[in-house]
C-alpha cells in the first residue's frame, strides 16, 4: 500500500514573519491522519525557522539543489548535502517553473535528473517534477512529453533508488490557473505514468512509486483527485500559503 504523500510548495513568498505566522497556524491545525505523510517545501531562507519551530509531524525540504556533489565555487547553489546537513529530509526536482527558467535560461531535462540523483546520493528524498504544457496537451503529446522527462532518470537511477523518489505530475497549464486536471484526466495520465514506469523501470518500483497531482489543487477539489487509484497525493503551491492546506490533507481517503 502507497502511503499518501502530500507535499507543500511556498515558492518565492513571504518574509520571515510572514512565514513564522504561517508556521504558527499550522502548529494549531489539526491533527494529521496516519496514512499521511506531509512535507513543506520553503524558500532556504525559511528552512532554519521551519526545522525549528514546525511541528514535527511535517517534514521540511528545498525546493531545488544544486547538481554540485560537495562544497565548492558555485556561487549561489545551496548542494544537496547541505540540505541534507541542516535537517531537511526532501527536496522538489525538476519544477516547470525551473525548467522554464523564469526568463533565463532553464533547466534541460539532463540536469533535472542528474540534480535528482545526487540529491538521492546525499541522502535526501526526491519530489520529481514532470509535466505537459499547454499546447503539448492540446495536440495529443502529453505522455510522450513525461516520458522524455523520466528518461534520463531512468538511466541514471539503479531500480532500488526509485524507492526514495515520488513523481509529481504537474501539468504546466494547471499551475497557478486555477484550471485544475479533471480527476479523470489526471487519472488517465497518473495511469500511463505509472504504466510507463513498469514497461521502463520495473513492475515493483511501478507498484510502489508515488504519483502526486499538483496544478491548483486546493481543499475544494483534493478529495475527489485523491480518490482515483492512482494519484497517492499532491503537490500544492497557492493553497499550501494558507491554511486549506489541511483540508487538502484531509481530502486524503
Ligand atoms: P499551484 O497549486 O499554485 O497551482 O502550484 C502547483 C505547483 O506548482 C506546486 O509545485
Amino acid at each position: 500500500e502507497r502511503k499518501y504523500l502530500i507535499g507543500g510548495n511556498w515558492k518565492s513568498n513571504g518574509t520571515y514573519d510572514e512565514n513564522a505566522e504561517r508556521i504558527k497556524v499550522f502548529n494549531g491545525l489539526g491533527p494529521i491522519p496516519d496514512n499521511v505523510e506531509v512535507v513543506l517545501c520553503v524558500p532556504y531562507l525559511h528552512i532554519p525557522l521551519c526545522l525549528t519551530s514546525l511541528r514535527d509531524d511535517i517534514e521540511v525540504g528545498g525546493q531545488d539543489c544544486g547538481s554540485n556533489v560537495k562544497d565548492g565555487a558555485y556561487t549561489g547553489e545551496i548542494g544537496a548535502h547541505m540540505l541534507k546537513d541542516i535537517g531537511c529530509t526532501w527536496v522538489i526536482v525538476g519544477h516547470s517553473e525551473r525548467r522554464e527558467g523564469f526568463g533565463m535560461a532553464g533547466e534541460p531535462e539532463g540536469l533535472c535528473a542528474e540534480k535528482c540523483k545526487v540529491a538521492l546520493d546525499k541522502g535526501l528524498k526526491v519530489m520529481f517534477a514532470i509535466g505537459e504544457k499547454k499546447e503539448e496537451r492540446e495536440s495529443g503529446v502529453t505522455m510522450e512529453v513525461c516520458a522524455k522527462q523520466l528518461e534520463p532518470l531512468a538511466k541514471l537511477l539503479k531500480p532500488e533508488e526509485w524507492a526514495n523518489v515520488a513523481i509529481a505530475y504537474e501539468p504546466v497549464w494547471a499551475i497557478g490557473t486555477g484550471l485544475t486536471a479533471t480527476p479523470e484526466m489526471a487519472q488517465a495520465t497518473h495511469a500511463d505514468i505509472r504504466k510507463w514506469m513498469k514497461d521502463n523501470v520495473s513492475e515493483d518500483v511501478a507498484k510502489a512509486i508515488r504519483i502526486q497531482y499538483g496544478g491548483s489543487m486546493k481543499g475544494a477539489n483534493a478529495e475527489e483527485l485523491l480518490k482515483q487509484p492512482d494519484i497517492d497525493g499532491g503537490l500544492i503551491g497557492g493553497a499550501s500559503l494558507k491554511d486549506d492546506f489541511f483540508n487538502v490533507i484531509n481530502g486524503v481517503p
